[in-house]
């Protein structure tokens, strides 16, 4: 008798041994199994380490990518480079590009028939970005390094993602230039030069009470903490509005430091631009700040948008986004649908929303400001027909090398709720250089119709 009670006690826990065993399968196989078939020693769906399945198409349907005894690419240059970001290369060095980052989706894994590759030959993914759109943009940076980004902030498709240097998937031989793996619109982090002084301006706007009567003087230099915070030139009497048009150092390291080291953290945390955002499942690099670092002088610069400011630029434009859209914007995604061989789609667009990164009324006083920066020192003339609201930058990164150009915002303008960013490395002046480039890539989304 007790060597039957013994032998049902073992029999007993080797059950429960199975079936923890067995729960714990099941779960891991639902949790990981896509990873597990996507796994690139998998030989059904990779050859020679690449993946071998499936289309890539942007949102009107035209193919940027799809496999037929090896990746074929657009025949355009401009939108070959302008989307391979998106897109990605073959041996999966661009960790933001459809063919890393969608690869189960691409080769159509699924729980019940595994990767399905051989009866349905891989998905077809479509993205949101716009293929001309891209190439365009691609084409007005011209020779120089840096990004372009636009998006509808009500809906949050990326329309254009562009970033340089990029390899060329059709010129192997050569070899790739530094860096052109790295997608920097969602990757980099970069110093935003005076685009930052509208984070400083709505913190102000949101915290010191009083602030649309106060004055402030500019000579062309502060002494703050013992170091000198200096301007162009002086520019006199100024309020908040006209300080941010005239992009016053002196008025926005001083305002950095009455609002103190707490609130600028808040506040770049508030905007949005320390979240990495999901999109899709890419997550994008965080902005990040030390406003405690060099004392009042640090504190400051980074007012400013220099000192140790380091701003993602994907995170800015959602920013712009959610200034235009009185203070939600809906969140980036750039993956439209899947859809299987046999027509049917697996995955559509839902929107997203980024919930409130700026207060409906500061977004409202900044709209007014920053279209009159358009109006005052940008030109009209440089952006016709369209309802521009910008701030431009020019980021010193070094005291050898030329600044880099930026120009951010949005068009306040229901038909056409676009946001936008842009970095010209080493263009110089931002609303020149970038500002340039924005105007060439929003003219060309509102003929294509966006
Ligand atoms: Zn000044």
């Amino acid at each position: 008798m007790k060597k039957i009670t013994r032998r049902t006690y073992i029999c007993l826990i080797l059950s429960l041994l199975l079936l923890i065993g067995t729960v714990t399968f099941i779960h891991r196989f639902f949790a990981n199994g896509s990873s597990w078939a996507s796994f690139s020693s998998n030989s059904h769906i990779y050859t020679d380490g690449q993946i071998s399945a499936g289309s890539i198409y942007d949102i009107r349907g035209t193919r940027l990518a799809s496999y037929d005894d090896g990746w074929h690419y657009s025949d355009d240059r401009d939108i070959r480079l302008g989307t391979i970001h998106a897109v990605g290369d073959p041996g999966g060095h661009i960790g933001t590009g459809a063919l890393s980052a969608f690869a189960s989706k691409l080769t159509g894994y699924n729980i019940i028939t595994g990767t399905g590759v051989g009866t349905t030959s891989g998905r077809d993914l479509y993205l949101t970005i716009d293929a001309d759109l891209c190439g365009t943009a691609r084409d007005a940076l011209g020779d120089y390094d840096g990004l372009v980004g636009v998006y509808d902030y009500t809906t949050g498709r990326i329309l254009c993602m562009v970033s340089s240097p990029a390899p060329d998937p059709y010129n192997q031989e050569e070899e790739a230039a530094e860096g052109s793996y790295i997608n920097k619109f969602f990757s980099s982090t970069f110093i935003p030069g005076s685009t930052f002084k509208v984070v400083t301006a709505t913190a102000s706007l949101e915290n010191l009470s009083g602030i649309w009567d106060r004055s402030f003087t500019c000579s062309g230099s502060v002494d703050i903490g013992g170091y000198k915070v200096t301007c162009g030139r002086a520019h006199g009497t100024l309020n908040i509005s006209s300080a941010l048009n005239e992009s016053c150092n002196v008025t926005f390291g001083q305002l950095a430091v009455e609002l103190g080291v707490n609130t600028m953290e808040k506040y770049v945390e508030k905007a949005g631009l320390t979240t990495r955002y999901d999109v899709n499942g890419i997550h994008t690099a965080a902005s990040t700040f030390d406003f405690t670092a060099d004392g009042l002088e640090g504190l400051a610069w980074s007012g400013i948008g220099q000192g140790k400011d380091l701003v993602n630029p994907c995170a800015m434009m959602v920013y712009m986004g959610a200034i235009a859209n009185g203070g939600q914007a809906a969140s980036p995604q750039i993956l439209e649908s899947v859809v299987m061989k046999n027509g049917l789609q697996t995955e559509g667009y839902s929107v997203k929303n980024t919930g409130t990164l700026i207060e409906p009324e500061t977004a409202e006083a900044l709209t007014a400001i920053m279209r009159d920066d358009v109006l005052d020192n940008y030109g009209q003339d440089n952006f016709p027909g369209l309802e521009i609201c910008a701030k431009s930058g020019t980021a010193q990164v070094s005291s050898d090398a030329a600044s880099n150009g930026w120009f951010v915002g949005f068009l306040n303008d229901e038909e056409h709720p676009l946001a936008f960013v842009a970095m010209v490395e080493g263009g110089g002046y931002g609303a020149r250089s970038a500002g340039k480039v924005i105007n060439t890539v929003l003219q060309a989304a509102i003929d294509g119709g966006y």
